[in-house]
């Protein structure tokens, strides 16, 4: 690590993902000649991190080198550098190892971290979140070893595509009837779960991990039902939550994430938040956070913007996708199976709309093998929640190819 102690900053971005560098960008845009420090805590810079769960896997022309997000940027960036502090009075953050920089205006993008389980502490088992958890994946996963996936969410789901897709056994282990059941309605989480199983995809469903334990190079996975799945690599994902922990020892206002204004500024002076870890409120479905790369990138490009003095509003919806083997979506808003859905399938049902609502309110739209959609479904949210739009109006409200 460079010698920062005692440097100024007229930026200080902490946390190196994606929003860190949209920020970067954001700034650039009004200010050339700014100094910029990004402060990342993993070993890596940033990177375009949906590509560890998908591109990588999938494209042979991909690499790690390729994604990263401040190569060329005119940028100073230390990695394996989180930060400890933050004294907003005299404008420093505290850096471990001690180091203390000032800054005119501070970004919090520290984003979020795995949610863990009790399972053994060896490097076969893998909270997939990082570049450095996809070179390890690929180093085990690239000797025949066959691999459970534990987690039926972004990550479970994906990972275990990329993986099958590269020749692997994988064991799908997830609390859940099927594939992706929380997200969808039961009509598409079984279209899912059927292609699962025709690929080969083993799934241990309606379980949930009770314990594990370690035999040679093996991971043991025992579910509830007393079921044991070994494999060579275990991928976890089973959820993230949001880094909040500096914030809130600086006395900025936190609340299931830090909170912003429309303007992306936290409570405390010249400090701003974006990306997973803010709270932020959203112009069409309230106060939220979103833990997708969309927003990360155009809310971090916003506030890097209003760091750099202009004075604008975040008033933009984020969109989120996935591809699942030959399956892709996009999606709009909130996906939960939870909430009442209307699903409007094409006449030969491969592809679907599904609306989701809250009430006659709809709170989300999937995308299902159709495209190009996302603007005409924040428009049915925003009809809908205008009132201008009624649950008997939805079908057909966006057209399914
Ligand atoms: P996630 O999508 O929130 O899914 C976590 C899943 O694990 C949920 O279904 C959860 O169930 C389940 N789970 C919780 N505890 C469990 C346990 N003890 N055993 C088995 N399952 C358990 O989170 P993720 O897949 O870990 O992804 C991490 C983050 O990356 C998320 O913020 C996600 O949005 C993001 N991501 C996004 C994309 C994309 O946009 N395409 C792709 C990859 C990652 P409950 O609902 O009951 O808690």
């Amino acid at each position: 690590m460079a010698d920062l102690d005692g440097k100024n900053y007229d930026y200080v971005i902490v946390g190196g993902g994606v929003a860190a560098a949209a920020a970067v960008d954001g700034i650039r845009e009004l200010d050339e000649s700014g100094s910029v420090l990004v402060l990342g805590a993993e070993p890596d810079g940033p990177v375009y991190r949906p590509d560890l769960s998908k591109t990588l896997w999938l494209d042979k022309d991909s690499s790690l080198d390729k994604i990263q997000l401040l190569d060329g940027k005119q940028v100073e960036l230390e990695t394996s550098s989180p930060v400890t502090a933050i004294d907003s009075g005299a404008h420093t953050v505290t850096v471990d190892g001690g180091a203390t920089v000032t800054y005119g205006k501070l970004l919090l993008a520290t984003g979020s971290s795995p949610r863990t389980l009790d399972l053994p502490e060896t490097d076969r088992v893998i909270y997939y979140r990082t570049a450095g958890d996809y070179r390890r994946l690929r180093e085990l996963a690239g000797q025949d070893t066959p691999v459970t996936v534990v987690g039926g969410g972004y990550i479970g789901a994906e990972v275990t595509a990329a993986l099958t897709l590269n020749g692997a056994k994988v064991t799908m282990v997830f609390d859940e009837k099927l594939v992706q059941q929380r997200l969808f309605p039961k009509s598409v989480a079984e279209l899912i779960t059927k292609d699962f199983t025709d690929r080969g995809v083993r799934l241990l469903t309606g379980e949930t991990v009770a314990a594990g334990a370690l035999a040679d190079d093996r991971v043991a996975i025992k579910v509830s039902d007393g079921t044991s799945v070994e494999a060579g690599a275990v991928v976890v994902g089973v959820g993230v939550m949001p880094n909040t922990g500096l914030a809130e020892s600086a006395g900025i206002t936190t609340d299931n994430g830090i909170v912003v204004d429309d303007h992306l500024a936290t409570s405390t002076a010249d400090v701003y938040a974006a990306g997973d870890v803010a709270s932020y409120d959203d112009k069409l479905l309230g106060r939220r956070r979103v833990e997708h790369v969309d927003n990360a990138e155009a809310m971090g490009k916003k506030a890097g913007r209003n760091m750099a003095g202009a004075d604008e509003t975040y008033d933009y919806t984020p969109i989120f996708w996935s591809d699942l083997f030959d399956f892709g979506y996009e999606a709009v808003g909130q996906l939960d199976s939870r909430l009442d859905t209307v699903e409007d399938w094409k006449d030969d049902r491969s592809s679907v709309v599904v609306y989701y609502l809250d009430g006659d309110k709809v709170q989300g739209v999937l995308l299902w093998n159709v495209w190009d959609s996302t603007d005409k479904a924040r428009d049915v949210i925003a009809k809908s929640r205008d009132g201008k739009l009624s649950r008997d109006e939805l079908k057909g409200a966006i057209p399914t190819s």
